[in-house]
């Protein structure tokens, strides 16, 4: 479908820098992600030699300053990277979404001179990656009740606790920690930043997951942790809010993911329906066949300009909040479906994988999971609507 034109704010011409970048991030995942990613699934692993490779081509510096070994690029064009890499592979994806989008660009919001030195050059190479320690097992949508606990000691904190569902748990150097350092709820949270090899914390591989299965999924176990009080990433107190933060543009990312998912099962749904032929002619000339593309094609399309608008809106310093839970919501559920309906159109070859379709769905499901559920995303939603909340 056409991209040219305009919308009230949203220009859809890319300029030359966005275009470039897009194009480098298409080359490289048809060339380096999309041919491995069914044997990364099988192997529950990918190449971990892909870090270095994201690094090196910029992508885990996209939007941050060049003083930090940032590659610089708007929001739109970290959104064109993310739904290339979730067009190749979501494991893939999920890697520059939490070490780039949710780690490193907090501390280049919230850190202190010296945490952004120490920090992002390394994250930004790829040398080092980046885990967002929020989730715990007792406390997922309401973590603001987490209970891992942080206890001043001197000039230190002594970090005690465990985190459940951690991205890039098992490989990363450093996890943006939240604990508690005050009383109940979300004003007692602090964040930290933990190097992964302190005493006292111990990862274990999450194992079995349904989808995203080449991605290192891992649970932390903190045992009186001990790190200096200038771990603290922003005030006492606020940890939340670092939180909070770092989620409104991550789900951005997601989105952005879910619409590398959705192309992905129009590209693939629609040249094997051009190619199987049943009933004397190719599936594609049968309507029912064609139905279920252009169903594909319309969540493509309608995902990927609510992704785009709220990568505007940041762009333009407008607020973005609400209408990043929009695109996450409808481009997670979107995606879930595209994946149903390229399944069904490759048939009984749609249900193995050596075609990509099951991945496709799997990878899709937990999307409308993580960072914020689909209910709460509507919870939300319905709070900006009536200004009542219903959590
Ligand atoms: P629960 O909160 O227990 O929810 C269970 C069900 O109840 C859901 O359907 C939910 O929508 C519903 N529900 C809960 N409260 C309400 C309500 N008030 N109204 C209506 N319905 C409600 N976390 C991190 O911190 N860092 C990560 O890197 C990370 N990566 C992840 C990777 C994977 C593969 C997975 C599966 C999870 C990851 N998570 C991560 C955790 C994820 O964010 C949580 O799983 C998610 O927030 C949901 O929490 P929960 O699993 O505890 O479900």
């Amino acid at each position: 479908m056409s991209r040219k034109g305009r919308v009230t704010a949203v220009d859809l011409e890319l300029s030359e820098e966005q275009a470039a970048v897009k194009a480098l991030a298409r080359e490289f995942v048809d060339r380096e992600v999309a041919p491995h990613a069914a044997e990364w699934d099988r192997a529950e692993s990918v190449d971990r030699g892909i870090v270095k490779k994201l690094g090196t081509l910029g992508f885990l510096g996209l939007t941050l300053g060049e003083e930090y070994g940032g590659s610089g690029g708007d929001h739109l064009a970290y959104c064109l990277v993310t739904e290339e890499l979730g067009r190749g592979d979501s494991a893939v994806r999920g890697i520059v979404s939490v070490s780039l989008g949710l780690v490193a660009k907090s501390i280049a919001h919230w850190g202190s001179d010296r945490q952004k030195r120490a920090w992002l050059p390394r994250l930004t190479s790829g040398e080092a990656l980046g885990c967002f320690g929020l989730t715990e097992p007792g406390t997922g949508s309401d973590a603001a009740n987490l209970t891992t606990r942080a206890v001043r000691d001197g000039d230190a904190y002594v970090i005690t606790g465990s985190k459940m569902f951690i991205t890039n748990g098992t490989w990363a150097d450093v996890v943006l920690l939240f604990a508690r350092t005050g009383g109940e709820g979300h004003r007692g949270v602090s964040a930290f930043l933990v190097p992964l090899d302190t005493p006292g914390l111990t990862r274990r591989e999450v194992h079995g997951k349904l989808g995203l299965r080449g991605q290192a999924t891992a649970e932390l176990i903190l045992d009186a942790v001990r790190v200096p009080a200038d771990a603290m990433l922003g005030p006492e107190g606020k940890g939340f809010s670092v939180a909070m933060s770092a989620l409104a543009k991550g789900r951005m990312s997601v989105a952005a993911g879910c619409v590398g998912i959705a192309q992905a099962c129009l590209e693939a749904a629609t040249e094997y329906a051009g190619q199987r032929e049943q009933f004397g002619a190719p599936i594609a000339r049968h309507q029912l066949v064609q139905e279920m593309l252009a169903d594909i094609a319309v969540d493509v399309d309608a995902a990927r300009l609510l992704t785009w608008r709220v990568a505007d809106l940041i762009d333009r310093g407008q607020p973005f909040a609400t209408e990043s839970s929009v695109a996450k919501l409808f481009a997670s559920e979107a995606a879930v479906r595209c994946a149903n309906n390229a399944l069904q159109v490759f048939g009984g070859y749609g249900y193995i994988d050596e075609f990509p379709a099951g991945k496709l769905l799997r990878d899709a499901r937990v999307m409308t999971l993580y960072e914020g559920t689909s209910q709460i995303h509507k919870l939300l939603i319905g709070r900006a609507l009536t200004g009542v909340s219903a959590f």
